[in-house]
Order: C-alpha cells, then structure tokens, then sequence
C-alpha cells in the first residue's frame, strides 16, 4: 500500500528513460561514467615474481573510473601473453613495457615508470 494509494495524488514510480511503471521497466542500468583516459596516469612497472618470472604491471586506474577488464583484454592481445587483475592492479605475464607504454599512450592515459 503506497502512500495515497487510491486518491488522485497516487503516482506509482516510472522510469524516467522508458515511462513504464518501475516494476515493468526492463531498461538496461545506467552505464558507468568513466573517467577520460587523458585524466588519468597510469603507473608502469615490471616485477620479477617467483620462480624467475617477469610480470608487466600497471597501477594507478581506478575499477569505477575505467573498464578494467576490458583494458586487460586489449593489453593481453596487444602483448599475446597472459593477465590477470589483482584488485586494481593489471598484470601481464612477461616484460612487456614497451608494448604496454605504446597500448596506454594510444589508448590516451598518461603513463609513469
Ligand atoms: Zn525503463
């Protein structure tokens, strides 16, 4: 039962996008507001990790600020190697800076070593 629920002062809640009543409304939910790449820098490094390996790692992106997942993506095809996301961290198995740096500048974010 809604408040005044029956008297002309009844308006049940609609969706602003596609005017139907909220519980039929199937829009998609708002898509994230990133951030503009060129606001932002990226921190690049590689590290050696256990067993002699070498990963390339970037930090500094925020998850609710940039597609995280889909950045990973473009920067294991752009190096054909391997990733992973640790929390906010990006990290591709191998040293891949240079192509890394390239990807990053491309795509507009700043980057530092
Ligand atoms: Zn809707």
């Amino acid at each position: 039962m809604r408040l005044f629920e029956g008297t002309p002062w009844d308006r049940p809640p609609r969706c602003e996008r596609c005017g139907e009543l909220e519980a039929d409304c199937t829009c998609p939910p708002p898509a994230k507001v990133l951030t503009p790449p060129e606001k932002q820098t990226a921190v690049l490094a590689s590290e050696n990790r256990k067993k002699g390996k070498v990963v390339t790692v970037v930090r500094g992106l925020a998850a609710d600020e940039n597609d995280l997942p889909r950045l990973l993506d473009r920067l294991k095809a752009a190096c054909g190697a391997g990733g992973t996301i640790k929390d906010e961290t990006l990290e591709v198995q191998g040293n891949h800076r240079e192509r890394v740096r390239t990807l990053l500048v491309e795509i507009g974010y700043r980057v530092r070593e």
